[in-house]
């Protein structure tokens, strides 16, 4: 893998793409990467309309925390039959809040005139009432508001104390209410979440009891294929998986595939996950079984998630058994191109002499995130002289890196602060004697200068031994099954096919 490039020497089709304007939606599974890949992606300034779009579901409803809303009454009564997860609450989009009002009204329309919040009217046998949780108060408060009584609060907050933590209640969460016609409580719900929610219904001896009830999760793996001709993201798009998967695919080859400035017209992609449903509606991504991106400048890579351990926990794997992943980044940022390398001859652009340039100049836009290259403790981080704000860490046997002209630092960032590989430490700027916002990298090597792109080459390491057998059968069979998806290449230009075997894997050195 290498970062140069050479731009003015090539030819026209094998230009870079525009190949990430794309990732990220909310990744479901909170796990470490999810940030990472946040970062990635704010790092190359993509606001994606994934993104975007689901900050509207989250968020769409936070006009009114207090409204009530206009009770629907329900053709039967609630006796705990009650169709689950009408809406997955939780996302009050004003769309989906239709759709409720849409399915649980089944009998006479409810009245179109404005309703008195806390006096629902009665329709039917059962009246179902729903509000948010409403800002700044709590759980008592908000039930009040939403019509229950002192005597109902205490009931409600006894039967789900042992089950439902109040400290955790949100602004857009949902309490649904169905009474009967004498304003008994039949059933009521707290709604926060699209995977579970708490309900609470009367026994036979009329008690109320609270449980949690998980809504259950179909997953269905999807295998696909496609051809980038435009982008990574279009290419994603046109086999019809959304630009969501596309953070995932690139996390996978992440220190292998700059998808800012590798991708070309052909190249290709296939890939197996696992598609999340929730009564029958997309709901996210699981887990990404296998990937595969063949390219002209990349060549023909290939990798497995698999788990070493008992737990969920796992990785990319190459074919071999080395991970994706590194010990250190070899580039700690997504950057534009290299301005200007290790040289230790170099003619200084300011200073218009011989100056040794200690270290790697990636260009990048102001406030591009800056990621710790390998895990450290921060031994500096300020002002200092020509390297502007300044960052600097000590690694394990006897490195340092330097990361220098930042525009500002990671919030909280002091020396003596202990940071994981991939941490974000600073962003890109120009402070300091610096021509233009980029980020200057460095790397001593027992206390002098070395080459960052030479010394930070290291392949990642092998699986321990006695999990190879294993790994090799699980990778064998998603390779077939990898190899078998059809790639829906619309261009004359398609890639050709990979070899058969794995020795090509790692593409050494840059073609150009
Ligand atoms: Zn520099």
């Amino acid at each position: 893998m290498s970062v140069e490039e050479t731009p003015a020497e090539e030819d026209p089709l094998s230009r870079p793409l525009p190949s990430v304007d794309i990732p990220l939606l909310r990744n479901q599974r909170r796990d470490a990467r999810t940030k990472q890949l946040a970062l990635l992606a704010a790092g190359v300034g993509i606001v994606s309309a994934a993104v975007a779009v689901f900050m509207v579901v989250d968020f769409g409803d936070g006009d009114g925390g207090d409204e009530v809303q206009e009770p629907t009454t329900v053709g039967s009564p609630a006796d705990g039959s009650a169709p689950p997860n009408l809406d997955d609450s939780g996302d009050g989009t004003s769309e989906n809040e239709a759709a409720t009002t849409a399915a649980a009204t089944t009998a006479p329309t409810a009245p179109s005139g404005p309703v008195a919040a806390h006096e629902p009217t009665v329709l039917g046998a059962v009246t179902r009432t729903e509000a948010a949780f409403g800002n700044g108060r709590g759980f008592r408060a908000a039930l009040t508001a939403a019509g229950a009584s002192a005597e109902e609060y205490e009931e409600l907050e006894d039967a789900l104390e042992d089950v439902m933590d109040f400290r955790r209640c949100r602004a857009t969460d949902r309490l649904i209410f169905e009474r009967d016609t004498d304003r008994n409580i039949l059933l009521f719900e707290y709604r926060g979440s699209s995977i579970e929610y708490y309900q609470v219904t009367r026994n036979r001896r009329g008690e109320l009891r609270g449980e949690k009830v998980e809504i259950p999760i179909e997953t269905r793996r999807i295998t696909r294929g496609g051809s980038v001709q435009t982008s990574l993201g279009a290419a994603f798009e046109g086999v019809g998986l959304g630009r969501a998967l596309v953070g995932r695919f690139m996390e996978a080859f992440e220190g292998k595939v700059n998808f800012n400035t590798h991708p070309r017209a052909g190249d290709t992609f296939r890939i197996i996950a696992e598609e999340e449903r929730i009564s029958g509606e997309f709901h996210g991504w699981g887990r990404v079984h296998a990937v595969e991106y063949i390219g002209q400048r990349t060549g023909d890579l290939r990798a497995f998630w698999f788990s070493t351990s008992n737990d969920d926990d796992g990785e990319f794997y190459e074919e071999d058994g080395r991970a994706m992943r590194g010990g250190w980044l070899r580039t700690p940022l997504q950057y534009d191109r290299i301005s200007s390398r290790f040289d230790l001859q170099r003619m200084h652009p300011i200073l218009r002499r011989v100056h040794p340039h200690n270290g790697v100049d990636y260009a990048a836009g102001t406030g591009a995130p800056v990621w710790a290259t390998a895990d450290g403790t921060v031994t500096f981080a300020g002002e200092r002289g020509a390297n502007g704000n300044l960052v600097a860490l000590r690694h394990a046997n006897g490195y340092e890196s330097f990361y220098a002209h930042l525009s500002r630092f990671a919030r909280g960032l002091s020396r003596g602060d202990e940071v994981d590989q991939r941490q974000l430490i600073g962003y890109v700027g120009s402070t300091g004697r610096s021509t233009g916002p980029h980020l200057h990298f460095g790397l001593k090597r027992n206390g002098r200068f070395v080459d960052p792109l030479e010394e930070i080459n290291g392949p990642g390491r092998m699986m321990p031994r006695g999990h190879l057998p294993r790994f090799r059968t699980h990778a064998r069979r998603l390779g077939r099954e990898l190899a078998r998806i059809e790639v829906g290449a619309s261009a004359p230009a398609a890639a050709p096919p990979a070899p058969a075997g794995g020795d090509e894997e790692s593409p050494e050195e840059p073609m150009d």
